[in-house]
């Protein structure tokens, strides 16, 4: 009796999970949903662009500094030049010099490519910002969209929903419960039949002592599948 009822409810249940598949499915939601997911990751991307530029901003400050000290230094150093130097200190600060400039030109290699690392983020944050705007409105403009689409439906999930709650009230609550959870996975079927021994959803034999236990309960759960099963 449990088993007839279980498989009158699954019956219109299943009305009521084709509704549902075509809403999710619909490309409205789709789009909705894709829209919704992007945004979601809006304020951990913003964050992640705000630090890594603070970071480079803070490295090419760093490197400005050291680059307008390295500066004075050389001026400091040709101005001693420029004076009556000893031919000693001449040969000194001519090696100096050179050091000095070697020094330059790495930390303007090292500026430039702060700077363009600098202007590559700027570029991808422009990206970002512009790809959430067309999230926004896809996502505004498909949101009412489906709202419609589930306002279509709304009398006809109504009214299997009224149906289903009426079948309800026949089967006991423990086997609702279960039969509930396993609908929230979203796959279809839940109650299959036993046929020959095999459960009919995984193909896969009963052991004997499930077979005597499934005689007993009259519906239990797929060892393999989960299933609900019956014979
Ligand atoms: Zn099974």
């Amino acid at each position: 009796m449990v088993v007839e009822q279980l498989l009158k409810y699954q019956e219109v249940d299943e009305k009521l999970k084709a509704i549902e598949d075509g809403l999710k499915g619909s490309e409205e939601f789709k789009k909705y949903a894709q829209a919704t997911k992007f945004l979601k990751t809006v304020d951990d991307s913003r964050a992640l662009y705000e630090d890594r530029s603070a970071a480079l901003i803070s490295n090419f400050n760093e490197k400005q500094s050291e680059l307008s000290k390295l500066i004075d230094e050389m001026n400091d150093l040709s101005e001693t030049l420029g004076e009556d130097a000893e031919e000693k200190e001449i040969s000194f600060l001519t090696k100096r010099a050179s050091e000095l400039q070697k020094k330059l030109q790495s930390l303007e290699a090292q500026i430039q490519k702060l700077e363009s690392e600098i202007k590559e983020v700027l570029t991808q944050y422009s990206t970002f910002v512009k790809k959430t705007k067309v999230y926004m409105e896809q996502r505004k403009e498909n949101k009412e969209k489906y709202e419609k689409l589930l306002a279509e439906k709304e009398a006809e999930r109504k009214s299997i929903t009224d149906e289903l709650k009426g079948l309800e009230k026949d089967i006991p609550e423990e086997l609702m419960k279960i039969y509930k959870d396993k609908r929230k996975d979203g796959k279809f079927k839940i109650v299959c039949k036993v046929e020959n021994g095999y459960c009919t959803s995984c193909n896969t034999e009963l052991v004997i002592a499930e077979k005597e236990k499934l005689k007993k309960e009259k519906i239990i759960e797929c060892p393999n599948c989960h299933k609900l099963i019956y014979v």
